[in-house]
């Protein structure tokens, strides 16, 4: 992992929460940064990863949910119906599962690696990871997504064991 430099950035650290910057012009390193992402999604067995996760602030992402890689620039959500939910986890978030509802299919414009336009109409998981990683490009995490009362919880560090200890010993 050292020769390529970039490192996966986790939850505290500020280049998360920025707004990365439109790609006015793609250059050579935009295409080298691409591939080193689907390097390290693949590496840290990912399905997605987001420029801002490698600490750099600028709309790049990388995708493979199964279906081949994308490799994606300045991508954006143009439409979207109906609604799901999966279990999402996040590299840069380690340990953490949330619930987030999301769009069922999205409509997305991107450019690809060489400046191509692109209209992708996906559905399900793939859409899931792609309203994902768009996301992180607004400086969005799954934790944004934790209901306010399971917020609370965590911050009085409330655990399940201890709470569970309380519900078997019941006051009279
Ligand atoms: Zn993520």
């Amino acid at each position: 992992m050292s020769e390529i430099g970039l490192k996966i950035r986790v939850l505290g650290d500020p280049v998360l929460r920025g707004k990365a910057k439109k790609v006015k012009e793609i250059l050579e390193s935009h295409r080298s940064l691409l591939s080193k992402m689907a390097r390290i999604m693949y590496d840290s067995e990912g399905i997605g990863l987001a420029a801002p996760q490698v600490g750099v602030e600028e709309c790049l992402i990388v995708i493979d949910a199964g279906n081949g890689l994308y490799k994606l620039i300045n991508p954006r959500i143009v439409s979207c119906e109906g609604t799901q939910s999966f279990e999402e986890g996040c590299l840069s978030v380690p340990g953490v599962t949330v619930k987030v509802k999301r769009s069922k299919r999205i409509l997305v414009e991107a450019l690809d690696e060489n400046g191509k336009p692109l209209k992708l109409e996906v559905q399900n998981l793939l859409a899931c990871v792609f309203q994902h990683e768009i996301d992180h490009l607004e400086g969005k995490l799954i934790v944004d997504y934790i209901p306010f009362f399971k917020k609370i919880l965590l911050k009085k560090k409330i655990t399940p064991s201890s709470r569970k200890t309380r519900m078997e010993n019941p006051k009279e």
